[in-house]
């Protein structure tokens, strides 16, 4: 088995751990020091990093199609048995 050179950048797997990693956790792996020394990896980082915003900033995804069907389903399976609800008053006659 080969040491890893320092020549040899991070794999993004370990990337986007780093990417999570405060300076301090950095320096205690050495593809964090690596990281302190590459620019390269650094703007990979902080692509990554980037990237992490905009995936938790992204809206929840929308229901499959199949899923909300059934969901449908069952509201419609629901509304069948019970009696509708009387409608209610929109403001009656001004005093
Ligand atoms: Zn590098």
């Amino acid at each position: 088995m080969t040491m890893l050179s320092m020549s040899t950048h991070p794999s993004d797997e370990t990337l986007s751990r780093l990417a999570d990693q405060s300076e301090l956790e950095r320096m205690r792996s050495r593809a964090g020091r690596h990281l302190a020394r590459c620019e390269r990896c650094r703007g990979e980082i902080a692509a990554i990093a980037a990237l992490g915003d905009a995936a938790r900033a992204l809206p929840e995804p929308a229901l499959p199609a199949s899923l909300r069907a059934r969901v449908d389903e069952r509201r419609q399976g629901e509304g069948s048995g019970v009696a509708p609800r009387p409608p209610m008053p929109t403001g009656g006659p001004a005093p």
